[in-house]
């Protein structure tokens, strides 16, 4: 169900095993991959439409979004790659935020990719479904 990912897009086994355990995690919060980047393209339209300043989203968001310029290829191998925009999307009643650039969108949505563990970007499951109140 949430986890019939494209096999060509497993290149090593640490990567195969991250993602199966992002999916399970999925499942267990009731969230598909889908979901997720719904809500994260939801936040970065609106955050699009404040040119650098923070726009508010009710009830209680903020996202705003910076241009780095350049751009980044899909290390997934599908000949992407995607401007250096990052929506910064916090949740004013928690105070948490989370940074998502463009290829971290795209990632998540058509890999299932949330990130490794290792990395400080990473952008766990549960931690979008916390900052973005999901499901
Ligand atoms: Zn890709």
């Amino acid at each position: 169900m949430t986890c019939n990912l494209n096999k060509g897009s497993f290149s090593d086994a640490s990567r195969a095993r991250r993602i199966s355990d992002d999916c399970a995690m999925l499942d267990r919060l009731g969230l598909t991959r889908e979901i997720v980047a719904r809500r994260l393209r939801m936040f970065r339209a609106a955050a699009e439409t404040g040119i650098g300043r923070p726009v508010g989203i009710p009830p209680h968001f903020e996202a705003v979004m910076d241009d780095a310029r350049g751009r980044l290829p899909c290390p997934f191998g599908d000949a992407r790659a995607f401007a250096k925009l990052n929506t910064t999307i916090r949740n004013l009643a928690t105070g948490e935020s989370a940074v998502v650039s463009d290829l971290a969108l795209h990632m998540i949505e058509e890999h299932g990719w949330f990130g490794d563990p290792a990395s400080p970007f990473r952008l766990g499951p549960e931690l979008l479904a916390r900052i973005m109140e999901l499901p």
